[in-house]
């Protein structure tokens, strides 16, 4: 298996875990966004609500205040002599200027309404006065008139003579007029806020009409018809919800848009009290949390790929250190036996490849004795010198490798003239006995080498090796300590 094929190897086992690690990464980010996201909208519901409670609170105070005042005025009515006097429905008039109502009327106990503008007219039919004349505090169901076609309601306060009650103070509001009075809203005007009966009709409404569209006589469900569709369930609860005045909260989606919608019971007249907007603007807030998910999202991202990256680069280099640790010989550093035939034959088929090659082999002289006297531990340092020797002695492009016990072979490369390898393995014969090696400081060594040219004597490692392993062998066998160029018998 080649370098090329074990780092394709290598790459699939990566990408086996990064794909892992990428969909871990993409689940556990999608979980995440969602826990922020449900997180969000509970706290959009939150608003909601928290805001329609408000509105509650400060419409019931309204008509606390309303009540309170058309009471200290039926209070003034009731201590005049007659109830119709004359300065009583001068008050009533001045009454209906300075304040906000449309109509104030004083009801004799017969139900005869006599009213500011001096028109009459008979109301004993109606519960509000029915309510009243039992001392009760009355608010009307929203009345619309026929005259102006403005819905009213109607505030009725007892008025007393000393313990008795001798008629009523009536008050109308046009309803329209009163929510807009009521209502402050959180989202700039975006949002709608509703009053309507048990059974959905619409007693008043104040929002926007750039948002809002209200038909004539609509029920709070219908507003909602385009979701009823997709949402049915939610929208069945909350009619639910309003018949036995339940608060509640719910939201509405449909493919392009959504609604928060939150209600609570009014206690005035079984009422309900409904506030809404539209999810885009409630969201508008958080905006900020979808920014920062799209920068968390962008850095996570960039940090994967760079570890991906980071990781490959590694891996590579970590990959290549191996490969060249198992083609290197682990003493000297030097290329070991197959790498060092690796690289000669794959020079013979480079188009580099020119003039003459030198094939030189050496052994180093006696060596088992070295070996025997000074012992292994000096001999192992004797070969890691000669490793570093050779090295010294012989260009970097040449190929240089230890392939046996105390044999190297040092192959080099276009050679113009032959006698260029010779006088390198002179040189380094001389070299060599200059060595110095710690533990055996007074030996010298010495080596014999064996020369082969290309194309001379071979055009390959093997055919090469065995021509300079003749040469050495003859010089081994002559006198050592020198080199010799084969000679072949043709020769
Ligand atoms: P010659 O001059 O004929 O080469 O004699 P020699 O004693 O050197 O004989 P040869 O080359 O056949 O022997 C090589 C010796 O090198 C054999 C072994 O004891 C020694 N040797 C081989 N590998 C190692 C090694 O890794 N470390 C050490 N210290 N010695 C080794
Ligand atoms: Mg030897």
């Amino acid at each position: 298996m080649n370098e090329k094929e074990i780092q394709q190897l290598n790459l699939r086992g990566h990408l086996k875990v990064i794909v892992g690690f990428f969909i871990f990464m993409v689940l556990s980010i999608a979980v995440f966004f969602l826990c922020v996201q449900k997180r969000v909208e509970q706290e959009v519901e939150s608003t909601i609500h928290k805001n329609v409670t408000h509105q509650t609170f400060h419409f019931q105070s309204i008509m606390d205040i309303q009540f309170e005042y058309l009471k200290s005025i039926a209070d003034y009515l009731g201590e005049q002599e007659e109830l119709l006097a004359e300065n009583n429905m001068e008050l009533i008039r001045h009454l209906q200027e300075k304040s906000g109502l449309e109509r104030v009327a004083i009801i004799d106990e017969q139900g005869k309404s006599h009213y500011d503008n001096g028109a009459t007219k008979n109301v004993a039919n109606r519960v509000y006065f029915q309510e009243a004349m039992k001392g009760s505090r009355t608010l009307s169901d929203p009345l619309e008139s026929k005259v102006d076609s403005y819905t009213r309601v109607i505030l009725g306060v007892p008025i007393y003579k000393e313990d008795k009650i001798i008629g009523v103070l009536g008050g109308s509001y046009n309803v329209g007029a009163l929510s807009h009075m009521m209502f402050e809203d959180i989202y700039d005007g975006a949002g709608a806020c509703i009053i309507a009966t048990s059974q959905g009709k619409i007693v008043s409404f104040d929002g926007n009409p750039e948002y809002w569209s209200l038909e004539n006589d609509e029920k709070v469900i219908e507003m909602f018809r385009d979701f009823e569709i997709t949402d049915n369930h939610i929208v069945k609860q909350m009619q639910e919800d309003f018949v036995r005045h339940r608060e509640g909260s719910i939201k509405l989606s449909s493919r392009d848009s959504s609604y928060y919608v939150a209600y609570e019971p009014l206690d005035i007249n079984e009422w309900m009290i409904c506030y809404m907007v539209s999810g885009d603007k409630a969201m508008e807030d958080y905006s900020f949390v979808t920014k920062y998910e799209y920068v968390l999202s962008c850095v996570l991202g960039m940090g994967i790929l760079l570890s991906i990256l980071l990781l490959f680069y590694k891996s590579n280099r970590q990959q290549k250190r191996l490969f060249e640790y198992a083609q290197t010989d682990a003493l000297t550093g030097l290329y070991n036996k197959q790498r060092t035939e690796v690289e000669i034959e794959a020079w013979f088929s480079k188009e580099e490849c020119q003039h003459f090659q030198a094939f030189l082999m050496l052994d180093i002289d006696h060596f088992k004795a070295i070996n025997d006297i000074y012992g292994h531990v000096a001999g192992d340092e004797a070969l890691r010198q000669v490793g570093k020797l050779l090295k010294e002695e012989f260009w970097s492009s040449d190929v240089i490798g230890r392939i046996g016990g105390d044999e190297f072979v040092v192959f080099m490369k276009n050679l113009r003239e032959k006698e260029t390898a010779a006088s390198h393995a002179k040189n380094f014969g001389e070299q060599i006995r200059r060595l110095k090696v710690k533990g055996m400081e007074e030996q010298i060594i010495t080596c014999s080498i064996g020369i082969a040219y290309a194309p001379e004597h071979g055009n390959g490692y093997h055919s090469l090796y065995k021509c300079a392993d003749s040469a050495l062998y003859e010089k081994k066998g002559r006198d050592r300590d020198g080199y010799c160029i084969y000679q072949s018998d043709a020769q």
